[in-house]
């Protein structure tokens, strides 16, 4: 079974392709949603999901959220015993969702269809194909979220459509594709985006609105900074979300028994967000630039991710664009419901075999090559186009050089990827050696192809037809290169972490948000809490199901009421 994946920066969905139809996967708790956060302590245990994200409050430094934003960079975490990098990270999502489909389906998945932010670089792509191995899955295809939601949005009446355009506004990215569907075809004319930007920045700019108001707060100085970050940041995204629908909402933190409150209005926090909201135009500029098309034609403007959920950013939306946005698919599901669509695709017996779809290469690819200025002089480091950004793929495109000094043996090819004219300003891919015949400078040529794929992985091919020297290189980025038997022992890692019984997710889930609350207060609320944790904790001892049942219920009110009316 292919199981199509949204690999979230914030958080992960799991769909199925089942009897006609994509369909998304339940996790433990029943939600269709399961939060990118990990939690490891020092001996090995480990949370995922929901439990992990309240641990971020008691445990920050055994947590890690938003770890999509480091994918494809060397930068590791410590948790406690372990050492992770967020591929590793992602793999432990991706294992949680596969016990997911599992649980739902009887199955458990060896395959999988994973969604990516359509501006995710090579080293990034190839850095969520390794997480999908180290979770056990054979990726089929990586695809490009706002593709992945343009398909199922296309798919909900399979109508021609003129060119729409699918905004992706998430926790950690922001990304922009301008698609048409046109004969059961959908195409991607062009995408762009920022992965840099989404919900998280937007909590930041929160957090500096108010902070000044908190600062005469002394027992927030005594918290260590890893905690006074998680508060402030679980704070922010509280009021975030009350701000979507009420003009003024609460930034609240608790702490000892006293809970401090910020009132913050719609038009302070629009305000605060304006410089966040200003980068969102010029993704869109680039896309419509780049399809030729002006924005008035666009038949729709598709809203997908979590974020588009702020009134501020849909207000922006519409005065961009003068109209309302579309509602018609969720935008929490849509990308795994389009990437199961994709699995469906892959595994063919559907009946959507009249359906295709193109996408695009998001960056420029090239070389660098030399180049000789009108004095004679040579300039180094300029960046030779070989696949211009928004071309279809999958696609190969060759182009000749020739060499540039006499009786040269050698030319370096680096292989970059970007816009910018000097080499340097862009990312280098690799590079590759060419052997050449010693001749006079200009003689020899060289002629390069580079082939991209659908998921967005770049071979080159280089070939000198004087002497028959060929190389073929699948971009294996020097800095990015982990072996075979590293992600075979990054797996062995991962296996050696003690999970949670499955039927027992919610129980663990109640407690570490009962550990959350006994930590934010003091007194005797936080001695009842303590109470109610160790009878909890009794009740779970005995295994009865149905006392097990009761007693989470009458917890869950108890600590719903310690959290709506907490003592002031
Ligand atoms: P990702 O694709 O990065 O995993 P999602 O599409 O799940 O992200 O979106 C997560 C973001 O959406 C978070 O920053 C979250 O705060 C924001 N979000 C979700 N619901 C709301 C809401 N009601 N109001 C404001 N922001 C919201
Ligand atoms: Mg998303």
């Amino acid at each position: 079974m292919i199981a199509g994946i949204d690999l979230g920066t914030t958080n992960c969905a799991v769909a199925i392709w089942k009897d006609g139809k994509p369909e998304l996967i339940p996790n433990a708790l029943g939600d269709l949603l399961t939060p990118s956060a990990v939690s490891i302590d020092r001996s090995g245990q480990s949370w995922v999901g929901r439990a992990a994200l309240d641990r971020m409050a008691t445990h920050p430094e055994e947590t890690v959220t938003s770890f999509k934003r480091r994918m494809g960079t060397q930068a590791s975490t410590k948790l406690g015993k372990t050492t992770v990098r967020a591929e590793d990270l992602s793999a432990i999502m991706l294992r949680s969702m596969m016990d997911d489909v599992e649980h739902a389906t009887g199955e458990r998945p060896t395959e999988a269809v994973i969604t990516v932010p359509a501006y995710f670089s090579e080293r990034q792509r190839r850095a969520t194909r390794r997480a999908g191995e180290i979770a056990g899955l054979d990726v089929k295809r990586l695809i490009n979220e706002p593709t992945a939601a343009a398909l199922a949005f296309g798919l909900h009446d399979r109508e021609d459509r003129e060119p729409f355009l699918v905004f992706d506004l998430g926790g950690g990215t922001f990304d922009v594709s301008i698609v048409e569907m046109f004969d059961g075809i959908i195409e991607v004319r062009a995408s762009a985006g920022d992965n840099r930007l989404g919900g998280d920045d937007f909590n930041d700019a929160l957090i500096r609105l108010v902070e000044p108001q908190l600062a005469h707060i002394k027992e927030l100085e005594a918290v260590t900074p890893g905690k006074r970050k998680a508060m402030l940041t679980l704070a922010a995204e509280a009021t975030r979300k009350a701000l979507s629908s009420s003009a003024e909402a609460d930034f609240a933190i608790t702490l000892g028994d006293e809970r401090h409150a910020v009132s913050v209005t719609t038009e302070a926090f629009e305000e605060e967000a304006a410089g966040l909201i200003k980068r969102l135009r010029d993704p869109v500029t680039r896309a419509l630039r780049d399809s030729y098309i002006d924005a008035a034609s666009l038949s729709e403007i598709v809203l997908v991710g979590g974020a588009t959920r702020m009134p501020v950013v849909r207000k922006a939306i519409t005065r961009m664009f003068g109209r309302f946005p579309n509602s018609t698919v969720h935008p929490d599901h849509a990308v795994a419901l389009g990437a199961a669509i994709q699995a469906g695709l892959l595994s063919g017996g559907t009946d959507l075999e009249e359906i295709r779809v193109t996408d695009v290469a998001p960056f420029t690819l090239g070389i660098d090559v030399s180049d000789q200025d009108q004095f004679g002089n040579i300039q180094t480091g300029i960046f030779s186009p070989i696949i211009e950004r928004n071309t279809p793929v999958p696609t190969s495109r060759a182009h000749s050089y020739s060499t540039m000094r006499d009786n040269q043996t050698t030319v370096e090819i680096g292989i970059y990827q970007g816009e910018a004219r000097n080499v340097s300003n862009n990312i280098r891919l690799g590079d590759l050696k060419v052997k050449v015949p010693a001749k006079p400078a200009g003689q020899v040529e060289i002629q390069v192809r580079f082939t991209y794929d659908t998921s967005g992985l770049l071979e080159v091919d280089v070939d000198v037809p004087m002497t028959g020297w060929h190389k073929n290189l699948v971009i294996v980025d020097e800095e990015d290169k982990r072996s075979a038997s590293e992600i075979k022992s990054s797996r062995a890692a991962l296996e050696k972490l003690k999970v949670h019984p499955r039927d027992e997710e919610v129980n663990v889930v109640l407690l570490t948000r009962s550990q959350k609350l006994y930590e934010e207060f003091t007194g005797p609320t936080r001695e009842a809490i303590g109470q109610w944790i160790t009878q909890f904790t009794a009740v779970l001892e005995k295994q009865d199901p149905r006392m097990i049942a009761d007693a989470r219920e009458a917890l869950t009110k108890a600590l719903d009421e310690v959290e709506a009316n907490p003592p002031i």
